[in-house]
């Protein structure tokens, strides 16, 4: 949960007998939050963080272990919630640029520094690695690729596909080969211009959308035939975030994978993707006096929501768990894009944007209860390796001649 600060705006826009601030730590339980409204309501979450709250913190306390964790090849998720105006793009970074201030950088550009910094490492000279973005919108139920250049016209419809492992595929999403976090932070700017905003009376920039900037990481590195992989061990223990959510203990898992390996200096291939989820506002559609067009827009952005809200209820819901058994995926382009990333394969991190005001609180208090559902659902990630060339019928029936012909010689 982070809670932002009463911005300049908020001391201009609402009326001052409503700015009073309505959340605190409670001094007796950590990370649990008080909301001072009629009665006395609390919530526990993994981290509460309040207004003082620095950029850095919040990456270097929740964030940085899950670079580590994507590195080693888990998928990771990160999703911003909250009403409009409640700090979620901030949070993010989503919007983010090269010239933006140091510190106030979000999310997205602090997780590329890391990642272009192992990747630059001594440790990963022995790697070949690929690492490609893409940035996509999903505004109206229609999905918009925002790093296309060009006529709208042109632009290929972007696809959701699942392969024969389950695994979910985006297909004619443009992605973008990257090779610094300059030119991470060049296709992020050129995309979140592209995005869609309007003004509502809650927040003149307010994003009306979703918005799915990802990294898709492919890193190729020999094992040697003990299973013991060529340097890969981060040199910096990370503190596990919440491992009981997390699934079993990645050493475990990587270590079975690898004894698979069939020969000397084997090339595995690992590929992972690092999805950063800025979402649409979560607020109730009166509230933002909505009309035409902007109210069409508010309930689909409800309906993507509310697809998420029922399948967060269905994965998170310890009573209803037990007889659910369909979960609602389908129900919405959102929850389709991010069904890996909810109860499935996936480290995934749900930030809880609040604002402190009174003036808020009902939708303070919805988001509160949301992310408490949330924190119930277990996901179970494993590493997406599979031995190089694992596709390619030409290496694969090489390899049966080989075997066969090892087999004979036993015999
Ligand atoms: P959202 O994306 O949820 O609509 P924004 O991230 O755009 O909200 O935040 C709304 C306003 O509040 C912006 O002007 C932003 O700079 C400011 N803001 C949000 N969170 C913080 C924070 N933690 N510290 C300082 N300013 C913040
Ligand atoms: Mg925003």
């Amino acid at each position: 949960l982070r809670i932002r600060p009463l911005t300049q705006e908020d001391l201009i826009n609402l009326p001052s007998r409503f700015q009073r601030n309505i959340l605190s730590n409670s001094p007796f339980t950590p990370n649990q939050v008080i909301v001072h409204g009629d009665k006395k309501l609390t919530f526990n979450f993994d981290y509460v963080f309040g207004p003082e709250t620095q950029q850095k913190d919040i990456y270097d306390t929740a964030v940085r272990n899950m670079v580590d964790k994507f590195l080693e090849g888990f998928n990771v998720t990160i999703l911003a919630y909250g009403q409009t105006s409640s700090g979620k793009t901030h949070t993010m970074g989503t919007s983010d640029s090269v010239s933006s201030n140091q510190e106030s950088r979000g999310i997205i550009p602090r997780a590329l520094h890391t990642l272009f910094s192992y990747i630059n490492s001594t440790q990963f000279k022995s790697r070949k690695i690929t690492m490609k973005v893409s940035f996509v919108e999903i505004y109206n139920e229609d999905l918009i690729d925002l790093l296309i250049e060009g006529e709208d016209e042109n632009r290929p419809q972007v696809i959701i596909r699942e392969d024969s492992k389950g695994n979910i595929i985006w297909s004619g999403l443009q992605e973008i080969k990257v090779n610094s976090v300059e030119e991470v932070m060049g296709h992020l700017t050129r995309g979140s211009l592209n995005r869609q905003v309007g003004a509502t009376d809650m927040n003149s920039q307010s994003s009306r959308s979703h918005a799915i900037f990802s990294v898709t990481l492919c890193q190729q590195k020999q094992i040697s035939s003990n299973g013991i992989s060529s340097p890969t061990a981060f040199s910096r223990p990370s503190t596990p975030l919440t491992p009981t959510k997390l699934g079993s203990p990645p050493s475990r898992r990587l270590s079975k994978t690898m004894s698979m390996s069939l020969d000397d200096g084997e090339w595995v291939s690992i590929t992972s993707k690092f999805n950063f989820v800025d979402l649409a506002g979560s607020e109730r559609l009166k509230r933002t006096a909505a009309s035409g067009d902007r109210a069409k827009e508010g309930i689909s952005i409800n309906s993507g929501l509310l697809a998420l809200g029922n399948v967060i209820s269905a994965l998170g819901d310890p009573s209803k768990a037990k007889n659910t058994t369909h979960i609602p995926y389908r129900d919405s382009k959102l929850t389709r894009l991010l069904q890996d990333s909810l109860g499935g394969n996936a480290q995934t991190l749900m930030i809880a944007c609040v604002s402190p005001a009174e003036y808020n609180i009902s939708e303070t208090i919805n988001t509160l209860k949301y992310a408490n559902r949330a924190r119930n659902i277990k996901n179970s990630a494993t590493v997406n390796q599979e031995e190089s060339g694992w596709n390619d019928l030409e290496h694969l029936q090489n390899l049966v001649l080989k075997l066969r012909a090892e087999i004979k010689s036993i015999r």
